[in-house]
């Protein structure tokens, strides 16, 4: 896939692909309706596809981000994994197909070695996969895939996962396999509130979706642009904004987020990127109503 990087004043952010896979409207957003995604479809026909038998789907990309800021090699997120580092989930979300991340982020100039910090928006298992390498799925000979990196995350998630009733939530466990291994291998930041990475990126949190949900402010010669991770799943949520995510764990919470990050996006003029939704956007108004507009 072509990498795409926005620059934002001094701040160069390249999208790292991971992974991609069809998730049925019913089972992602079960109280829409069926016709009010039509208007949606026909305005964003890359964010929709179908499943093998036909089901209308999200077409649901895993992004990770690449951000260079003030000679810091940064990474957001890290994506589905493969079958050894997030054996259960690429098996179960990912339809038993390795993530690409590595050869991505090979592809655009950079090694493992180089990333100096992971900032995990959330600890879903969907965002962590490429966290810990193994050489084996039930290897014991385990590490961090990013041997120089201080990994980031909210002490909120630790918390509302680190226990075996939380992250028996999925029905399969992620967290043995790409989490627990970084606090052993003393490499775990956890924050708890708002947290300056550089100069010109800012950590926030933006709840609900998950308690410890945070997402990545650049800032940097006038320019600024919003990582929002899963405050929003695909552009549709742009401007249906109440729309309920089935994985959102305090939806009421994470909807006010959400249009308080729609209300500064726009305020600011800030590109938007969102995990699950390929590229860069900007909040545009029309007929009164707010929309993703691709850039
Ligand atoms: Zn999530
Ligand atoms: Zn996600």
């Amino acid at each position: 896939m072509p990498h795409s990087t926005l620059t934002v004043g001094n701040v160069e952010i390249t999208v790292l692909h991971d992974s991609e896979v069809a998730l049925p409207f019913i089972r992602t957003f079960p109280d829409v309706p069926r016709d009010a995604w039509t208007p949606y479809m026909e305005r964003y026909p890359d964010a929709y596809t179908k499943t093998a038998t036909g089901e209308d789907s999200l077409r649901v990309h895993f992004e990770c981000y690449l951000v260079r800021s003030q000679g810091r090699v940064l990474l957001v997120d890290s994506g589905l994994g493969n079958a050894n580092s997030n054996p259960n989930v690429v098996e179960m979300i990912g339809g038993g197909i390795d993530g690409v991340l590595l050869s991505e982020l090979e592809k655009a100039g950079f090694k493992a070695s180089d990333v100096d910090t992971v900032f995990l928006t959330h600890l879903h298992p969907d965002h962590v996969g490429w966290n810990v390498a193994r050489p084996a799925a039930d290897s014991a000979d385990e590490s961090p895939t990013f041997p120089n990196a201080r990994y980031v995350a909210h002490e909120a998630d630790w918390a509302a996962f680190d226990t075996p009733r939380d992250s028996e939530i999925f029905g399969y466990d992620w967290w043995a396999q790409t989490v627990a291994p970084l606090r052993r291998f003393g490499v775990l930041d956890l924050i708890t509130g708002e947290t300056e990475l550089t100069g010109e990126l800012t950590v926030t949190p933006t709840p609900g979706h998950t308690p410890g949900s945070m997402s990545l402010i650049v800032n940097s010669g006038g320019e600024k642009a919003f990582m929002m991770g899963d405050v929003f799943h695909g552009p549709a949520q742009v401007t249906e904004t109440d729309w309920v995510f089935h994985y959102d764990m305090d939806p009421e919470t994470a909807g006010v987020t959400r249009r308080g990050m729609l209300d500064h996006a726009e305020q600011d003029n800030a590109a938007i990127a969102i995990c699950h939704h390929s590229g860069f956007g900007r909040v545009v108004r029309e007929s009164g109503k707010r929309y993703w507009q691709a850039l």
